[in-house]
């Protein structure tokens, strides 16, 4: 097989019951598009093991709204594939968890956005989510469930990371990724973090794999934190970068059936096709599939990428930051930062009055007095 595909990731539904600031698809309770019907679902499952496929990550929306998510999860693992879920975990408690157990998962990916409850719960748009994480998290861990957590780090909780490591460490959780919210679906361009902080976080993420490898089993950066030079290289677990794996090594499903190399790639010239008009398998076997990773030249290049020494391995960086603004050129690089320092003042802030974040968040959803005043 010419591209043996090794995991996906499936958004099931766009179905949420949050209402997250920086969500990336504008999920929320209202489904949108045509999404696959459980035949339909069991037939990509069918196909994704006969391309090989060894994990499924279910994310949405909330995975647990589809009400066949467990008939789903039972074919996936009769096919002999791994599956994680990627959840809000509201829906995790006393009653549901013997079902969630029973689905033999590799991992419960949570979202945790905050160190504080009451910023996490304005983030994700509803009062004490943050609570039932609490909650949800105990009883993982209660039934041998690994809880695996990531955080999408912007402007307003750019300060919390500290507050989330005590806190993680404190309950136990030994699984901990860490990115950024890109201005895609609600995120707003004015919210996303600063080149200094970009720096910074990836600091954070080093110093935390250094000093409390003791208590962590994996602290990464997701693929949007690189590249090619020394720091970078320490963020992951996989070693060197060698440039993204979307249409290669790796596929996304959306809810309403289309097909990218990964589904961080938001612009629609992304999609391959549809599960409504040509099977799974199909789109991922055709030869013109995934042009810009498996047929890549450096001239695809844009920006500073496309004189970078390191292009041809590098790529331009996860392609979800290199062509958020229709070039493939990554926003944010480790090495560019190292040879030019920051492109403008105003991203080499790392700091953020209070005020400021207030006005700036505001505009978006009133932010609790609380935060300016603790
Ligand atoms: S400048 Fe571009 S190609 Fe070079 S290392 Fe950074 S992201 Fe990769
Ligand atoms: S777009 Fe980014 S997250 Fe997706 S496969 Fe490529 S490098 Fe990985």
């Amino acid at each position: 097989m010419p591209y043996e595909l090794s995991r996906v990731v499936w958004e099931i539904t766009s179905k949420c019951n949050m209402n997250c600031i920086h969500c990336g698809s504008d999920c929320s309770c209202v489904q949108k598009g045509e999404e696959l019907t459980t035949a339909q679902c069991l037939s990509v499952i069918d196909d994704l093991a006969d391309v090989g496929c060894k994990l499924i990550f279910l994310s949405g929306g909330e995975p647990l709204l589809r009400e066949d998510i467990g008939t789903l999860i039972t074919s996936i693992t009769l096919h002999g594939m791994k599956v994680a879920i990627i959840s809000n975990a509201y829906l995790v408690n006393e009653q549901t968890i013997e079902k969630i157990k029973a689905f033999n998962l590799l991992a419960y990916g949570i979202s945790i956005d905050a160190g504080e409850a009451y910023l996490h719960d304005y983030i994700r748009g509803l009062k004490n989510s943050f609570e039932h994480i609490d909650k949800a998290i105990d009883l993982l861990l209660a039934n041998n469930i690994v809880p695996s957590i990531v955080t999408t780090v912007h402007k307003l909780n750019y300060n919390q990371l500290p507050l989330i490591r005590d806190y993680l460490i404190k309950k136990g959780v030994k699984i901990w990724q860490i990115q950024y919210g890109d201005h895609i679906g609600r995120m707003s361009k004015e919210c996303q973090i600063t080149e200094a902080q970009y720096l910074e976080i990836a600091k954070f993420i080093l110093e935390t794999r250094e000093k409390y490898s003791n208590h962590f089993v994996n602290v990464t950066g997701a693929d949007v934190f690189g590249y090619m030079n020394e720091m970078s290289d320490k963020l992951h677990n996989v070693g060197l970068w060698n440039g993204c794996v979307g249409g290669i090594l790796v596929a996304g499903i959306s809810a309403d059936g289309s097909v990218r190399g990964c589904l961080s790639m938001q612009d629609d010239k992304y999609i391959e096709d549809n599960i409504h008009n040509r099977s799974f398998k199909e789109i991922w076997l055709d030869k013109n599939s995934f042009k810009y990773n498996r047929r890549f030249d450096c001239s695809m290049l844009t920006g500073y990428c496309k004189n970078c020494m390191y292009a041809s391995i590098c790529r331009g960086g996860c392609m979800r930051a290199a062509s958020i603004d229709g070039g493939r050129c990554s926003q944010y690089c480790l090495y560019k930062i190292e040879k030019e320092g920051f492109s403008s003042p105003e991203q080499a802030r790392v700091n953020f009055s209070k005020q400021e974040l207030f006005d700036l968040y505001n505009q978006i959803r009133k932010l609790p007095e609380q935060f300016l005043l603790d």
